[in-house]
């Protein structure tokens, strides 16, 4: 969606938010900074933001990152973004791939900027002088699909030195056919409101959105500031310099200043959204935001809402009709996206016909399957070398103190909490878990933790439990499960459904192979039931691939980190995901009776009476 629509939409509600924001992201140096950059995106999508933008390395170095990160921003994490493309020393071949690339991701913002000159003071050899190039290029040939913005310079630009001259040319940019602004960082509040009254005078009519750049240390603070050649009001001065030394108080400090400027940007009338340059970090915007009360405040503001669907929905427009997705991959995002991403037709509202006859083959390396650097994983997860220090790793992400798994992308959800002493006893006992939900009957749609879908809506879950089972417990769980569904009376229907599965692809289930079990649906007023969440067989069986490899995955990884990892305990490590393949099943189980208490499953599997791993 159009950045000038989302704030349109959000602005002339009955009753209009607060304050909206943005955060801008730069392209990291490195892939592991990529994958880091990914989860914080993540975690800061939480804070609804109205759109992210990701910058463009003047002259188009790692321009292909800069679209590959647009792409994963709009597809997999579900984030509104807006590319940021300049045009200094960039022939107009490139200019037009990296276009095409966006329209293909579904992004529909540009931020058209020209980009610094090289630094060594030649002249461009690109297409484009100047950014006014680059919008009238955009209009003409892709005509109003992209929303365009500009920057702009609210103390001036360091290459003109005549302030009318620089008004004119903004005038200029904002005539050619851009929607909005974006602004230099800066400090002076006043200088700003005094510049956004001359922008109004001389007919700029679109939306001025300033750029806050938080503080997290005095030296940065001072270095940025003077790097835009941008005015430090004394008043910041005098409350930061004493304290330069010691970066908690700057940072808490630094906070109250720029929310106080937010604050005085937001009453001058000029201004309904920030824009802040996070520097791809959290802490200190997050500070600001929390200090303002915006996070809060739009949260429970109507139109922004809980999600539209139990998991994140994509902004890719190929996929913008998918409704449904099999639990599996819950946990998984990055995996379900890549290998579906050449499916024709995304499943809607029914699962069985629309869906793509095959999964892709997982089109990623080993470190991108488990989103970790080999030094990463190795810090992380260590090198495991029995089942009890297996299961420790999986207690320890529980319990919140690990951030992610080899099988999971990112911390355990706050909707685990209701059942999370069952499952960490489960690991305990050798049942390694891998994805779980609770039952849940008629949640109102609008509950923090566990709401999606429409206003006035209630949610339902049947609980789901997958973990991987030693092969001598297994036919005594079953039997265990078909006793139960025998007392429960309907021999049709099993009240537990189970999927059990080894390496080799041999299945044991109680389903029939055309069975779509939905483990959660939604009923909204005026609408029909929504199912977007499923247990099913051939999805199951590609998991299960994916879920094996990636215990040998994690192996090779730890294997080439050799330099840091004593390479006895390598062995044992590689030795005990090599026996957990082989001798571990993955198995799921669904209560479908789901008014039922939490507790049935790992009754269940309690009565196994499986001893305590030492
Ligand atoms: P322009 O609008 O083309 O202006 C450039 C200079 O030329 C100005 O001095 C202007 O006054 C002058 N000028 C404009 N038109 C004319 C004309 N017709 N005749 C004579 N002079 C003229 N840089 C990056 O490399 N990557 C990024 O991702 C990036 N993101 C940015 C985001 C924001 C919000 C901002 C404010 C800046 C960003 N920049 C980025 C920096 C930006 O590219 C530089 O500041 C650059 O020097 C100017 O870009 P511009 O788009 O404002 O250029």
């Amino acid at each position: 969606m159009k950045i000038s629509d989302k704030l349109n939409q959000a602005h002339s509600s009955t009753r209009p938010p607060p304050a909206t924001f943005s955060f801008e992201f730069f392209v990291p140096k490195t892939s592991q900074g990529v994958q880091n950059l990914y989860d914080r995106m993540d975690r800061m999508y939480d804070l609804n933001p109205i759109f992210i933008d990701i910058t463009w390395n003047a002259g188009g170095r790692s321009s292909s990152l800069t679209n590959e990160m647009v792409y994963t921003a709009q597809s997999t994490l579900g984030l509104e973004t807006c590319m940021h493309l300049t045009c200094t020393n960039m022939k107009v071949e490139l200019i037009d791939e990296a276009l095409k690339k966006a329209y293909k991701s579904g992004c529909q913002n540009i931020l058209a900027l020209r980009g610094d000159p090289p630094l060594d003071g030649s002249e461009s050899t690109g297409d484009f002088k100047y950014a006014i190039d680059l919008i009238k290029y955009i209009r003409k040939n892709y005509g109003n699909h992209f929303n365009i913005g500009v920057a702009a310079y609210p103390e001036g630009h360091p290459e003109e030195e005549d302030a009318t001259k620089t008004l004119q040319y903004l005038k200029e940019k904002c005539d050619s056919g851009a929607d909005f602004i974006i602004t230099q960082m800066f400090y002076d509040v006043d200088n700003f409101i005094s510049w956004c009254e001359k922008l109004r005078k001389i007919g700029i009519d679109i939306p001025i959105i300033p750029g806050i750049m938080p503080i997290s240390t005095y030296a940065a603070f001072i270095r940025r500031a003077n790097w835009s050649e941008i005015k430090i009001p004394q008043h910041f001065l005098d409350a930061l310099e004493p304290i330069k030394e010691d970066d908690f108080l700057v940072r808490d400090k630094g906070t109250d200043l720029v929310s106080e400027m937010c604050l005085k940007l937001i009453n001058s009338g000029y201004v309904n959204h920030l824009h802040f340059y996070t520097m791809n970090l959290e802490k200190a915007t997050v500070m600001c935001l929390e200090k303002l009360n915006l996070v809060e405040a739009i949260k429970s503001h109507e139109i922004v809402g809980t999600t539209e669907l139990p998991w994140r929905k994509s902004l890719h427009p190929e996929r913008s009709k998918e409704s449904i997705r099999p639990i599996f991959w819950q946990n998984r995002k990055y995996s379900y996206i890549s290998r579906t991403a050449t499916w024709d037709e995304f499943p809607n509202g029914r699962w069985g016909d629309s869906r793509s006859p095959a999964f892709g083959d997982i089109d990623l390396c080993a470190s991108e399957l488990l989103r970790q650097s080999p030094k990463r994983a190795f810090e992380l997860w260590g090198t495991p070398q029995t089942l009890k220090e297996l299961s420790e790793i999986i207690i320890s992400y529980l319990r919140g103190n690990l951030k992610s798994l080899p099988w999971s992308d990112g911390a355990v959800g706050d909707d685990t909490r209701v059942i999370v002493d069952n499952l960490i006893e489960l690991n305990r006992h050798g049942f390694f878990t891998m994805n779980s939900q609770p039952a849940l009957n008629a949640i109102k749609s609008s509950d923090k933790t566990f709401g999606w879908g429409p206003k006035n809506g209630y949610v339902y879950q049947k609980q789901y439990l997958e973990f991987f089972c030693h092969k001598d417990y297994i036919c005594n769980l079953l039997n265990k499960i078909d006793a139960f569904n025998s007392k429960q009376g309907d021999s049709t229907s099993a009240i537990i459904s189970y999927y059990v599965v080894d390496k080799d692809g041999n299945l044991s289930s109680n389903c029939q192979d055309e069975d779509i079990n939905a483990v959660t649906w939604g009923v909204f007023p005026g609408e029909e039931i929504l199912q977007p969440t499923i247990v099913e067989k051939t999805s199951f069986l590609a998991w299960k691939d994916e879920v094996y490899r990636l215990f040998s995955e994690w192996s090779k990884v730890i294997n080439s980190h050799l330099v840091e990892a004593d390479e006895e305990k390598v062995k044992g490590f590689t030795s005990l995901m090599s026996t957990f393949s082989n001798d571990y099943i993955l198995c799921n189980l669904v209560n479908n009776d789901f008014i039922d208490n939490n507790y049935t499953l790992f009754n269940i599997i309690r009565d196994l009476n499986v001893k305590e791993l030492v």
